[in-house]
């Protein structure tokens, strides 16, 4: 039932007729101008009365219009989510010059069929038309309205039973995705109070909560965030429109800083300006999203609108994939224009983890630990995402704001499984035919209930992207792994009574010959001097891991090319602030703002409980201080205005809905 009601919707939304033969003249600039205003993205909200058709409900949406046969018509492409279903749907529409008017097609999985031809009057569109659902056939009549910028209208419907009698059966308000859903009047504040919020960003003024249509406000009603020893926690619930929605408003202020930086980065480390990169995405990238994961960004964008911030769909997708695209992706097109040079920036080598189980740890139950080395221009992964999603599994992850993937990676599921990831160091390979690898991490950690899943959904349609050696346990089990994804190849190793190292060398040996330019022998290397610590590690204390030294492990500093304690690059807790060495693999430079901004670990106990603990800033404390070290380091002066303080944190521990 509630179908019929959204292809209503979908009929308001559309408005387009189909050129029915590419034979037809095209219509005149003039016939077809009020085809445009469709197209692009759009979220929409739809309250219907109860009729023959149900009780009624509030449905919300998002819908897609793409222009077909040059201006004569649009595909139209939305989904909904109601309280009894979700709808998805692709429709054929345009002008149809041989009758001079618009019209589409609509054909809903329930068989109702509705036939409406439309005119243009101004900001206003009328509607008449038929509705047949099973034997039943109904006058259906609208108008919609658009405002004067044509970026958001409402819609009226009524239907008729014997054309006489009409009854009102829909009101929906629908706005451009980034512009903001207007508050239907009878609910809109005379004197909206202002609300207390720090001042955001952006050249639009935020919109206080308490301005929004009634329907944001329950949704922002389910959301809330916390700050903790320098960590941002966020929960957010519901339906991908919904939780996207939370996640922009509630985090406005950080997304848009986090994507100053990305931008000015990524400007600076490749040359490409952001708009022609977003060409790019938007070309290869954006349509291989899949539909939740595109209406969560979708509901992002809009978020970040009400609170004032423009961001669009393609900067969100350009950031979410910042390092398969800055370290994969862009190489390989260097590559080519060069004619076969290599001398491109490799994928950057970072992170030091473990995992361990059985007779390795006290208790032999799974043990996890994870740090994050990486620019410290771009330490903005301070947010602790607990996510609890309509449907699959809730997650609670470290994560960028504005990022619906990790990233960093480190998360744990409600289905035990616990995972995290180190780079595969000087990997090169980028296929722009597969699915970006944000996308496929964020589906196999909410939909996977067991490892075997999880490594399933990496697998399928790999784009090479952000190449990782995956460490993921299974805490129900105790069951650990090793999903190393290369590009040509990849290797599952799986153990009950073991552990599994990251530290940025493939472990196996098609990836480390035929994807990887490592050298697994040099230890001058960052990434094989921390491996030779880690194995010495886990000799040292086979039998006693446990959190407290998981905790210790991400904070070593032995350096076992030197055999010394000294913090720099080769150290499980990267300092490359500290290093004058030049480190092969790694970046010609010495001194680099480059290093450990977090650590965090877990065990089969806190991962049953959906809780983790965390230290925000270099794993051992130690603080960098980003004016003393652009005083010290002059040839990072570009860096100013970009990079930040990071000072000393306590571990404290995070879990999933907790209030503070
Ligand atoms: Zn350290």
């Amino acid at each position: 039932m509630k179908t019929i009601l959204l292809s209503l919707l979908a009929a308001a939304l559309s408005g387009l007729g189909f050129g029915q033969a590419t034979s037809q003249p095209a219509p005149s600039v003039i016939e077809r101008q009020p085809l445009d205003r469709w197209l692009g993205d759009w979220t929409f909200e739809t309250t219907t009365r109860a009729s023959p058709f149900g009780a009624g409900g509030t449905n919300v949406g998002a819908c897609s219009v793409l222009p077909l046969l040059a201006g004569q018509g649009g595909e139209f492409r939305d989904m909904a989510n109601g309280p009894q279903e979700n709808l998805r749907r692709i429709e054929p529409d345009g002008f149809d010059p041989a009758h001079g008017g618009f019209f589409w097609s609509s054909f809903a999985g329930d068989a109702a069929v509705i036939d409406p031809a439309y005119t243009f009057d101004g900001p206003r569109v009328a509607m008449v038309g038929t509705l047949r659902a099973r034997d039943k056939r109904y006058r259906l009549r609208s108008l919609v309205t658009f405002a004067d910028d044509f970026q958001s209208f409402t819609d009226r419907r009524e239907i008729s039973a014997d054309g006489v009698h009409w009854t009102l059966l829909s009101e929906s308000r629908a706005a451009k995705v980034g512009a903001v859903l207007a508050a239907p009047d009878r609910d809109t504040p005379q004197s909206a109070p202002p609300e207390a919020t720090s001042p955001r960003p952006g050249s639009l003024a935020p919109t206080p909560r308490t301005a929004l249509p009634p329907l944001q406000q329950q949704w922002l009603a389910k959301a809330y965030r916390h700050e903790k020893a320098g960590w941002i926690f966020l929960h957010i619930e519901g339906e991908p429109r919904e939780r996207g929605f939370q996640h922009g408003y509630l985090l406005a202020p950080e997304i848009a800083e986090c994507l100053r930086v990305r931008r000015a980065l990524w400007r600076y480390y490749t040359s490409l300006e952001w708009p022609d990169l977003l060409k790019e995405t938007a070309r290869f990238m954006t349509p291989r999203l899949d539909p939740e994961n595109r209406a969560e960004l979708l509901g992002i964008v809009d978020g970040l609108a009400a609170a004032g911030v423009p961001v669009t769909l393609d900067d969100l997708v350009a950031y979410n994939a910042r390092f398969e695209l800055e370290w994969y992706w862009w190489p390989e097109v260097v590559k080519k224009s060069a004619g076969g040079s290599t001398a491109v920036t490799p994928p950057r080598q970072s992170c030091s983890a473990f995992i361990a189980t059985g007779a390795m740890t006290r208790g032999g139950g799974v043990v996890l630990g994870h740090n994050t080395m990486f620019d410290y221009a771009e330490a903005g992964c301070r947010l602790i995402l607990d996510l609890v999603p309509a449907r699959g599994h809730r997650l609670l992850m470290q994560t960028f704001p504005g990022m619906i993937h990790s990233g960093t990676d480190f998360f744990i599921t409600d289905a035990g499984l616990v995972g995290a990831e180190t780079t595969i160091g000087g990997f090169s390979g980028f296929s722009e035919w597969g699915i970006p690898e944000f996308v496929r991490m964020r589906r196999a950690t909410q939909d996977a209930a067991t490892i075997d899943e999880w490594c399933a959904i990496m697998q399928e349609g790999n784009n090479g992207g952000y190449a990782n050696a995956w460490l993921l346990g299974d805490v129900n089990t105790g069951e650990i792994a090793r999903l190393e994804l290369g590009l040509e190849h990849s290797a599952l190793e799986r153990s009950r009574d073991g552990f599994f190292l990251g530290s940025n060398v493939a472990e196996n040996l098609k990836i480390l010959r035929r994807e990887t330019g490592t050298n697994e022998s040099d230890i001058r290397a960052s990434s094989i001097a921390r491996r030779v610590r880690w194995k010495q590690l886990m000799r040292e204390h086979r039998g006693r891991i446990d959190v407290a030294l998981a905790q210790q492990f991400e904070a070593d500093h032995y350096d076992t090319y030197t055999k010394s304690e000294r913090p720099g690059g080769r150290t499980l807790c990267g300092h490359h602030e500290l290093d004058a060495d030049y480190a092969p693999g790694w970046f010609n430079a010495p001194f680099d703002h480059w290093g450990t901004i977090d650590a965090k670990v877990v065990d089969t106990a806190m991962a049953k409980r959906m809780s983790f603990a965390a230290r925000w800033g270099s794993a051992c404390g130690r603080a960098f201080d980003a004016e003393r070290y652009l005083e010290d380091h002059p040839q990072y002066d570009w860096l100013d205005g970009l990079l930040k303080d990071l000072p000393s944190e306590p571990w404290v521990e995070f879990t999933a809905g907790e209030k503070q």
